[in-house]
């Protein structure tokens, strides 16, 4: 499988490098989360690894294992953070045009809160 080329100004590289602000939950070394702007559910968050993957293809290929061991963690910590444990929650990725993926930056959707699973 060969990596999707890619493109240096998706909105969410954009992000990363701070030209275009977002309203942040959490940031390390490896992970950045933030608040989507079209929210879906009461908590709508959008977790994407800083390294220039475009699918999750790519991200699980070519990343290092400690960079996805790393990716995953904060998915699982963020779930708690942001109080959704209880409620439930859902973690979804779109990947490729034909699985509705909109920004070429790979992300995960987690999405928890009263009405997260319609
Ligand atoms: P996807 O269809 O999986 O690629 O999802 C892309 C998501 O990014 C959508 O839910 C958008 O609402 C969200 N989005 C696009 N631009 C921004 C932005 N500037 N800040 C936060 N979320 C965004």
């Amino acid at each position: 499988m060969s990596a999707t080329v890619y493109d240096k100004n998706n909105i969410f590289a954009r992000i990363l490098r701070g030209e275009i602000p977002c309203s942040k939950v959490f940031e390390n070394d490896d992970v950045l989360a933030f608040h989507d702007i079209h929210p879906q559910a009461p908590v709508h968050v959008l977790v994407i690894p800083k390294g220039e993957y475009v699918t999750f293809g790519d991200f699980v290929a070519a990343a290092p294992a400690t960079t996805v061991a790393a990716f995953f963690q904060a998915v699982g910590t963020l779930a708690s953070t942001l109080g959704v444990i209880d409620s439930g929650y859902r973690i979804v990725s779109n990947n490729g045009t034909g699985g509705g993926q909109e920004v070429p930056h790979f992300h995960v959707h987690l999405k928890g809160g009263k009405g997260a699973v319609a």
